[in-house]
């Protein structure tokens, strides 16, 4: 009997042509029309490789949604991807050099897809015994904040005893994820007085002067070493300069390493009290996401993953996000979840966006491998 490894190098060739396939039906998450059109190749090829269930899930505004099944069995595993991509069509180019792909999503996060469509067809080429149900959860609208598919993430999540999410690996390395930060964003409004600036300026009440204020003390919540940042993404308000400004606002983005240090951050910014007793501070906004720490459980996902890509000759290195994902909802709902998992490449997001060819067989295999280690297993990890 082949490998695993075995089996998907000699595929090497199947992998690119499929590779290519998904990124040439290009997909923008707001164009339902080409995003629809991507997951249908999306489907058409788990169906020829996988062979398993299909659960198309409709959209209205994005792109439908896939629910792809294999194996059977009371214990769940979780794979979650995305097929949309940042890029509006023919932004960027398809282009293949020297072992490279270069084209619109190819690194975040088509490779991830393809390499695990293939991790799961070796596992059946190879007469792996399925004995758990293993779900592979492809959704349309990561890119624009995942809206239209965190609840339903979240309840696969919630039947499944670990996550997979084959998103970019870190840029270069090939590293996997063990941990991405939160992220709350939050407005601060500040309105005053306006008066002429003048004739009367003391009685009147500066939103700017008072927003100054705010931002400044906002702004001593950035820890570095603790892992948190405060980002105060845009700032607005007054209208001429000779008037005291009524009214200005700030866009403040917050990272942090620990769910406990998202909900002090989101405690200490609702409880800011104005400077001048006759301004008004609001703040609106939220945790949008909170973060995907570095559990024991995902350090032991990791040591298998390492452990597997040593048999084959490789150091797998772990790290981490500032950026989130989705498998932050996985995480925050508690079931262990690890990250990167997709190919060697780099540019996520930008022009130069890529991956290494000669890396799918690779990365399929210890998809496949770790999946094959879990399905023995009697439950838990
Ligand atoms: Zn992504």
């Amino acid at each position: 009997m082949q490998t695993i490894l075995e089996y998907s190098e000699q595929h090497k060739n199947d992998m690119k042509e499929t590779l290519i396939r998904l990124v040439q039906a290009e997909s923008p998450s707001r164009n339902k029309l080409l995003s629809d059109r991507c997951g249908q190749v999306l489907a058409d090829l788990f169906e020829e490789l996988v062979e398993g269930q299909v659960k198309v899930i409709e959209k209205e505004t994005v792109g439908n949604q896939y629910r792809f099944t294999v194996g059977s069995g009371s214990a769940q595993i979780l794979i979650i991807g995305h097929y949309d991509t940042v890029w509006d069509q023919a932004t960027i180019p398809l282009r293949e050099e020297n072992g490279v792909l270069y084209g619109p999503g190819v690194f975040d996060m088509k490779g991830g897809l393809i390499v695990t469509l293939w991790a799961l067809k070796a596992l059946k080429s190879t007469g792996i015994d399925l004995t758990k149900k293993i779900v592979f959860l492809v959704t349309s609208d990561e890119e624009i904040g995942s809206s239209h598919s965190r609840a339903l993430i979240e309840e696969e999540a919630k039947k499944s005893e670990l996550v997979l999410v084959p998103e970019s690996s870190i840029s270069n390395s090939g590293s996997v994820k063990t941990f991405r930060k939160g992220i709350g964003i939050f407005k601060i409004e500040v309105n005053g007085i306006a008066v002429h600036a003048g004739i009367n300026p003391w009685q009147g009440v500066s939103a700017i002067d008072e927003l100054v204020l705010q931002l400044q003390k906002i702004k001593k919540l950035d820890d570095r070493e603790a892992g948190i940042s405060v980002n105060i993404g845009t700032i607005s308000g007054g209208t001429r300069t000779n008037v005291v400004a009524d009214y200005a606002e700030a866009m403040i983005d917050v990272r942090f390493t620990t769910k406990v240090q998202g909900q002090e951050l989101e405690a200490a910014l609702r409880s800011s009290l104005p400077f001048s007793q006759r301004a008004v501070v609001t703040i609106t906004g939220d945790i949008n996401r909170y973060p995907m720490e570095e559990t024991k459980e995902v350090l032991t996902l990791f040591n298998e993953l390492k452990e597997i890509a040593e048999g084959h000759g490789y150091v797998l290195q772990k790290g981490g996000s500032g950026g989130a994902s989705d498998g932050n909802f996985t995480a925050t709902l508690g079931i262990p979840t690890i990250d990167g998992l997709g190919p060697m490449g780099d540019g996520a997001h930008a022009v130069h966006e890529h991956i290494l060819l000669g890396n799918l067989p690779y990365r399929a295999a210890l998809i496949a491998e770790l999946l094959e280690r879990h399905l023995t297993y009697k439950e838990g990890i």
